[in-house]
């Protein structure tokens, strides 16, 4: 997901782009390239470019309680400060400021928007991330999947047999 912003970097103040990003991206780190969609739109600021993006995309998640896979749609916006590292008409380095942004613009003013992307789509992710608000979870004995039905597990209460005993006790 790179944008060459070499143009933008050399109009005025206040000039903007927009982008749409339709592309398939390992965006939370797993390995999976999951199809994004949206919207970057960019800013050119005094010095840097501000990049402002919506979009949305669907992960496969591992259930916290029953360990099943499943989709979990997730919104992925963020607004991000990419400074240039060279100047843009002579290539000259430019000197970056102790409380620089994370992110740069590279020598061939190019924006590389997958690591914000990625950053902001972990942090999207659920912490306990549930496969459905009730889902049962696994047996604690057999570990059958409760979603997909009950066990033969016997549940956990008093023998009837013996309640009548401890009743004549
Ligand atoms: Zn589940
Ligand atoms: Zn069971």
């Amino acid at each position: 997901m790179q944008i060459n912003v070499s143009q933008l970097l050399q109009e005025s103040i206040g000039a903007t782009r927009d982008y749409e990003i339709n592309e398939a991206a390992d965006i939370i780190g797993d390995g999976k390239k999951y199809a994004t969609q949206g919207e970057c739109h960019l800013l050119r600021t005094q010095r840097s470019i501000l990049v402002k993006c919506a979009l949305s995309t669907e992960v496969e998640l591992t259930c916290n309680r029953c360990l099943g896979q499943f989709r979990h749609p997730l919104k992925v916006n963020f607004e991000e400060e990419f400074l240039p590292t060279v100047d843009v008409l002579s290539g000259a380095p430019l000197p970056l400021s102790e409380e620089a942004s994370n992110f740069t613009i590279d020598e061939h003013h190019t924006i590389d928007l997958s690591e914000a992307i990625r950053q902001y789509s972990v942090m999207a992710v659920p912490m306990k991330a549930l496969c459905k608000k009730d889902c049962a979870g696994l047996c604690q004995r057999c570990g059958q999947n409760l979603n997909q039905g009950k066990c033969d597990c016997p549940v956990q209460e008093i023998d009837p047999r013996w309640s009548e005993l401890t009743k004549l006790l």
